[in-house]
């Protein structure tokens, strides 16, 4: 198979993380014609939500998980390591309180088997705002925040400045609770925490999905499963094996990372402590510090594009933009990322045939919400009580098929890469 078209990730850039943290495993490649209880495609904080869940409830089963690469080689390995508890999107403000308290559980759970060595201790993380129209962001999420029963605190530019060393940003909302870590030991771990009923497959992409008599089949390069339940947990290439396509599109989006600072530039970088910031536009960048004093920065979306180097210099400018003082450093590493988005956010989430489950469309924050999401997809699948993830998070609308599907992300991305002006 010709990889640029293929089932699953095929990243030319190496990801910035991975040379961090130094860890790996090795599970082996599926090989020859098996059979199972359950097969679970893709071991992200979906896949792994799944696998856990699906192991306390079925511990006799035999249930395997297919990863395409090594386990954090891809997205959940690649992105910018906030773990969000905060909601900021429901059907409503209660929905989004409720999903807000199912997140706090879900990291409360995670800090315990996968935190050490992956989290950053201490850090502050909020929203920022550097213009008029994030302001008024600001604004909107500080009264979601408010209804839905979620704590915040407004940053003066002042409080802003003392946490970040920038004068850049004009207010920001300080969103307590919430965690940075180094996605790649953060998924590094929660694949090592799985007991040993889970049987996992590295570098063993499903490359072909097929109903038959008894249930599914997975094809991988070297082999092949069948099981009478299979749960797609691969996000952005869900599509490519032939499912969801009409409600996500594959996205990328992209991080660069600067080379270890000096120790007093970094000190003047982060004067009270490690922190990270969110944008106020969708469009805009997200900025971290890293425990070994770096600064990661993230931004930008391209369409089922990884980069080139007009993403690498606009990623760069963006950081130069609030520290002009790290002119000289640059990016050591930048690197891109696949998220799934669905036209208004909701998830595609349930049983979408007999026996095939699927949770896809994480719309670029996954962490907490794909580990949720995956052990509740395993309760519905298991017949026990589970979130009504519909009521919570709604239910993901069509979108039109290509050539219009791309000329709309491209215009509708115009449009707001301007609107979020100097949040870019
Ligand atoms: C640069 C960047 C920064 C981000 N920052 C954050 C952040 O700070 N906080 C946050 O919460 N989210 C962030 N995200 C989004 C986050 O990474 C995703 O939401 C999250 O990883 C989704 O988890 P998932 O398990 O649903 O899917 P994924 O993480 O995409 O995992 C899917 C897995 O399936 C595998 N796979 C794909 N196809 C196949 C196949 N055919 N066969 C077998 N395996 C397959 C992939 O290799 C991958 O391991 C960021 C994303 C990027 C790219």
């Amino acid at each position: 198979m010709n990889r640029s078209n293929a089932p699953y990730p095929d990243y030319k850039r190496a990801c910035g993380w991975k040379e961090t943290a130094e860890l790996s495993q090795k599970h082996p490649r599926l090989t020859g014609s098996q059979t199972c209880d359950a097969i679970i495609i893709g071991a992200g904080y979906t896949g792994i939500g799944i696998a856990s869940q699906l192991a306390k409830l079925q511990p006799e089963s035999d249930i395997r998980v297919l990863e395409a690469e090594t386990i954090g080689a891809g997205s959940p390995g690649r992105n910018s390591g906030f773990v969000l508890e905060h909601a900021f999107t429901g059907v409503n403000a209660e929905a989004t309180g409720e999903l807000y308290r199912h997140y706090q559980s879900t990291q409360n759970a995670m800090r315990e088997i996968a935190y050490p060595g992956a989290v950053t201790a201490n850090s502050t993380i909020f929203k920022g705002a550097a213009t008029d129209r994030g302001m008024r962001n600001l604004s909107t999420l500080a009264s979601l925040l408010k209804k839905s029963g979620q704590p915040f605190e407004w940053m003066s530019p002042e409080r802003l400045r003392s946490i970040t060393g920038s004068s850049y940003y004009r207010a920001g909302l300080n969103l307590p609770g919430n965690s940075l870590v180094n996605p790649y030991a953060l998924i590094s771990n929660l694949a090592r925490s799985l007991p040993a009923t889970i049987t996992l497959h590295e570098q063993s992409p499903a490359i072909h999905l097929s109903q038959t008599s008894s249930g599914w089949l997975a094809t991988t390069p070297e082999g092949a499963l069948q099981a009478p339940q299979v749960f797609l947990a691969n996000n952005a290439f869900a599509a490519s094996l032939g499912f969801g396509n009409a409600y996500s599109v594959k996205i990328f989006t992209y991080a660069g990372i600067t080379p270890k600072l000096p120790a007093d530039l970094f000190a003047a970088l982060a004067p009270e402590g490690q922190w990270g910031l969110l944008p106020a536009h969708r469009l805009g960048s997200t900025l971290r510090t890293t425990d070994d004093g770096r600064l990661l920065i993230r931004g930008f979306y391209g369409y089922e594009r990884e980069g080139n180097d007009a993403t690498r210099s606009y990623l760069e400018q963006s950081l130069l933009n609030r520290f002009p003082e790290l002119s000289s450093y640059g990016l050591e590493e930048w690197w891109g990322g696949t998220t799934s988005l669905t036209a208004n956010g909701a998830p595609l989430w349930g049983q979408l045939k007999k026996g095939l489950f699927a949770s896809i469309g994480c719309n670029g924050v996954g962490i907490l919400k794909g580990t949720l999401l995956g052990q509740q997809l395993a309760n519905l699948a298991s017949g026990q009580p589970c979130l009504n993830v519909h009521e919570l998070m709604g239910v993901p609308i069509w979108m039109p098929p290509e050539p219009i599907r791309h000329i709309g992300f491209n215009l509708v991305s115009a449009v707001e890469r301007r609107l979020a002006g100097a949040e870019r």
